[in-house]
C-alpha cells in the first residue's frame, strides 16, 4: 500500500510531531489537525506570504475563519500555489474583507423560510435539513460562510428532534437533504439514528445528502459508515467536486465504495473565477466524474454572499460553458447550470437558447453545430381539456394514493381548470397606484 507520496509525507509530518504512518488514512486524524491559523498554514505549506499580506490575511480569518485538511493542503501544486485550484479553494484571499452593496450575510434568505430550527422549507415537496455546523474544511466560496465557525457545533438533540418533528408532521415533504454543514463530520452512530428516524416517516420517499468529505476528506468513506447507509436506501449523495485535480485516487476509491454499496451519485459544482471558470475544465471535472460513476448535476453560478466578489464570474461564462457541453458530450455529463436566486427565489436554471422561433405549425430550432432546423407540429391533435377529474379521463393515472396538489406559478398560468390570467408582485407602485384609483 504505497501511496503516501512525499507530499503527504512532509506535510504529515509539519502537521505534528505525534505523525504515525497509519494516520494519513485516518479521517479523524485529518480533522484533529485541520490547519486553523496563518502561521501553521505556511509551516505546512512551507511558504511565507509578504508581511503585508500575512496581516491583511489574519485580518480576513477574523471575519471568516480558516480550516483545511492536511489531505486536502497536499494536493496544492506548490511551485504554483497562487493559481492552484486547491489552494484557492482553500487559503484565504484578500479579496474576501472587500464587501460590496449588494452581498448579503443570507442571500438565499434560509432563515426566513425556516419553520423549525435546521429546516429550510422552500419547495412545495422538500426540505433541507441542517444537520451539522462543522465542516471538514471551509471553503473560501462557501454560500453559509458568515455562519461557518459561528457555531462550529453539531445541533444539540433537542434542535434535531423539533426539525424531525416538522417533517414528521408535515405530510407533503417527499424527499429530505441532510446538508449542514457537512453531515458526514456526524459520528456512524449518529447518522444511523437519524436516518432510522427520516426512514420511519411513511411520507418520506427518499432522502438525499449533501456532503464534500469524498472531496476533502475522502478517508471518512470508511467500510463501517458504508454498511450503515446502505441499510437505509434509498439514499442518494451530492457531492462537491470542482476540478479535476480534485479527483485523487483516494478520493475516487471513496466514490466507489460508494457507488459499489448501490448509492446513485451526484455532483454539484460551483462556477469559481479562476478556479474552474473555462469549458476544458469543466468538461475534463465532468468525464471523470462520469467515469467514477458521479452524474454531475448542478453547476451553480457563485452566490451574492458577503467576500465573495473576486470568485464570481459573468452568468455569460457559465453559458459559454453550457454551449460548449450540449450535444458536444455525453448528456449525461452536462449539469444543469442554475443561479440560486437571492431572496429566497430558489434556483433558476439558465441555459442557452436552442428555439429559435416558432408559428402555429412549424418551431425552428438550432443545434450546437448552429444547424438551423425545423420541427413540423402535428395536423391534428386532440385538445382535451383537464379539469383535473382523473377518474374521467381517458389517460390512465390509476395510481392509488398518488395526491392531487394544486398547480402553482407558471404552471398554473397554463393550466385549463384555473382562470388565473397574470401573475402580479404585490407592493410595487403600480399595484399601489391601482389601489388609489377611484372606481377600482
Ligand atoms: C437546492 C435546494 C433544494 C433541493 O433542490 P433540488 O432542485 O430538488 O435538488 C431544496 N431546498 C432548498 C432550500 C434548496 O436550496
Amino acid at each position: 500500500m504505497k501511496h503516501y507520496s512525499s507530499a503527504h509525507q512532509a506535510i504529515a509530518e509539519r502537521v505534528g510531531p505525534d505523525y504515525g504512518p497509519s494516520h494519513w488514512s485516518d479521517w479523524r486524524w485529518h480533522v484533529r489537525h485541520a490547519v486553523r491559523d496563518m502561521e501553521t498554514l505556511q509551516k505546512v505549506l512551507n511558504l511565507r506570504f509578504p508581511e503585508r499580506e500575512a496581516a491583511d490575511l489574519k485580518r480576513t480569518l477574523e471575519k471568516f475563519p480558516l480550516s483545511a485538511t492536511p489531505y486536502y493542503l497536499s494536493l496544492i501544486d506548490r511551485e504554483d500555489y497562487r493559481n492552484d485550484p486547491v489552494f484557492k479553494q482553500s487559503v484565504p484571499m484578500t479579496g474576501e474583507l472587500t464587501t460590496l452593496p449588494y452581498e448579503m450575510d443570507d442571500p438565499l434568505a434560509e432563515e426566513s423560510d425556516s419553520p423549525a430550527p435546521g429546516i429550510t422549507h422552500r419547495y412545495p415537496d422538500r426540505v433541507l435539513f441542517h444537520v451539522s455546523n462543522v465542516c471538514a474544511m471551509y471553503c473560501r466560496h462557501c454560500t453559509r460562510k458568515r455562519k461557518v465557525g459561528d457555531r462550529d457545533s453539531i445541533p444539540d438533540q433537542a434542535a434535531m428532534e423539533q426539525g424531525l418533528a416538522y417533517i414528521r408532521n408535515t405530510p407533503v415533504v417527499r424527499d429530505v437533504l441532510l446538508s449542514g454543514g457537512d453531515p458526514f463530520l456526524l459520528s456512524d452512530d449518529r447518522l444511523d439514528w437519524l436516518l432510522t428516524e427520516l426512514r420511519a416517516i411513511p411520507h418520506v420517499e427518499i432522502v438525499r445528502v449533501g456532503t464534500r468529505t469524498p472531496v476533502v476528506l475522502p478517508y471518512r468513506i470508511t467500510p463501517e459508515l458504508v454498511a450503515m447507509l446502505s441499510r437505509h436506501h434509498p439514499l442518494w449523495i451530492n457531492t462537491h467536486f470542482n476540478h479535476p485535480r480534485e479527483l485523487t485516487s483516494p478520493a475516487r476509491a471513496a466514490l466507489a465504495r460508494l457507488a459499489d454499496s448501490g448509492i446513485p451519485l451526484g455532483n454539484q459544482s460551483v462556477l469559481l473565477a479562476g478556479v474552474n471558470d473555462c469549458p476544458r475544465i469543466m468538461r475534463e471535472l465532468c468525464h471523470r466524474l462520469l467515469q467514477n460513476r458521479v452524474r454531475p448535476y448542478y453547476l451553480y453560478q457563485c452566490d451574492l454572499s458577503e467576500g465573495l466578489s473576486h470568485f464570481r464570474t459573468p452568468v455569460g461564462k457559465g453559458i459559454e460553458i453550457m454551449e460548449s457541453m450540449i450535444g458536444h458530450t455525453s448528456g449525461l455529463a452536462v449539469p444543469t447550470y442554475v443561479i440560486d436566486a437571492p431572496h429566497g427565489g430558489g434556483k433558476i436554471p439558465v441555459m442557452p437558447s436552442y428555439l429559435i422561433s416558432w408559428s402555429t405549425n412549424k418551431v425552428v430550432l438550432r443545434n450546437y453545430e448552429g444547424v438551423i432546423t425545423t420541427y413540423k407540429e402535428p395536423d391534428s391533435y386532440e385538445q382535451y381539456f383537464c379539469d383535473r377529474n382523473c377518474d374521467d379521463c381517458h389517460l390512465q393515472l390509476k395510481l392509488g394514493g398518488s395526491e392531487e396538489r394544486e398547480a402553482v406559478g407558471i404552471e398554473k398560468l397554463l393550466a385549463d381548470y384555473d382562470e388565473t390570467a397574470a401573475l402580479t408582485p404585490e407592493n410595487n407602485e403600480r399595484m399601489d397606484r391601482r389601489a388609489e384609483e377611484p372606481g377600482s
